[in-house]
C-alpha cells in the first residue's frame, strides 16, 4: 500500500516533467500548430491572455486526450488484471491531469466560471499564475522559457 502511494506520487511528479518537456520540445516544436491557438491572445493588451470563457475548444485541448490515454490504459489494465501498481500510476497521472486542468484552465485562464476557485489567496498558486503568464507575456527571454506549470523559477514566489 505505502509503495503504491509512493508510485502514484512518483507518477504525478513525473507528469510535471512530461508536461514541461512536451511543452518545450513538442508544443513549441513540431506540434506548434496545435498549441498556437492557446497563445493567440498573448499580444492583446488589457485582457489576460486567453481569458476564454468563450466556451470554445482549442486545438490545444487535443493534448488532454493525448495525456489521458496512457492513464486510461493503465487503469483499464490495472483494474482488469488487479495490478495495483498500474492502478496507482493511473491514479497519479490522472491526478496530475486534473490538477493541471484546474490550475491552468480554470484558475489561470478562467475558461470555466468557477469564481470560488479563481478567488484564492494561496501564494503558491499565485506564483504559478505569475510564472505561467510570464510564458504567455514574457518581459524577458527567460520568461518565455517557463514551460513547466507546478515547477518554476523561485523569483516568482517573491513578487
Ligand atoms: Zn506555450
Ligand atoms: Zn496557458
Amino acid at each position: 500500500m505505502a509503495l503504491n502511494i509512493l508510485l502514484g506520487f512518483a507518477a504525478f511528479c513525473f507528469m510535471e516533467f512530461v508536461a514541461w518537456s512536451n511543452h518545450k520540445y513538442i508544443m513549441h516544436g513540431f506540434l506548434w500548430d496545435w498549441h498556437k491557438d492557446h497563445h493567440r491572445s498573448d499580444s492583446k493588451k488589457g485582457s489576460m491572455p486567453l481569458n476564454t470563457e468563450s466556451k470554445h475548444f482549442e486545438k490545444n485541448d487535443r493534448f488532454f486526450i493525448m495525456y489521458a490515454t496512457p492513464a486510461i490504459i493503465f487503469l483499464i489494465i490495472g483494474l482488469t488484471f488487479n495490478y495495483s501498481a498500474m492502478i496507482a500510476m493511473g491514479i497519479g497521472i490522472s491526478s496530475y491531469g486534473l490538477t493541471y486542468f484546474f490550475i491552468h484552465d480554470v484558475i489561470i485562464h478562467e475558461r470555466l466560471p468557477l469564481r470560488f476557485l479563481q478567488k484564492h489567496e494561496n501564494s503558491y498558486i499565485k506564483a504559478i499564475r505569475r510564472a505561467h503568464l510570464a510564458h504567455h507575456r514574457p518581459k524577458t527571454k527567460k520568461d518565455f522559457h517557463i514551460y513547466g506549470l507546478l515547477v518554476f523559477p523561485r523569483r516568482f514566489l517573491k513578487q
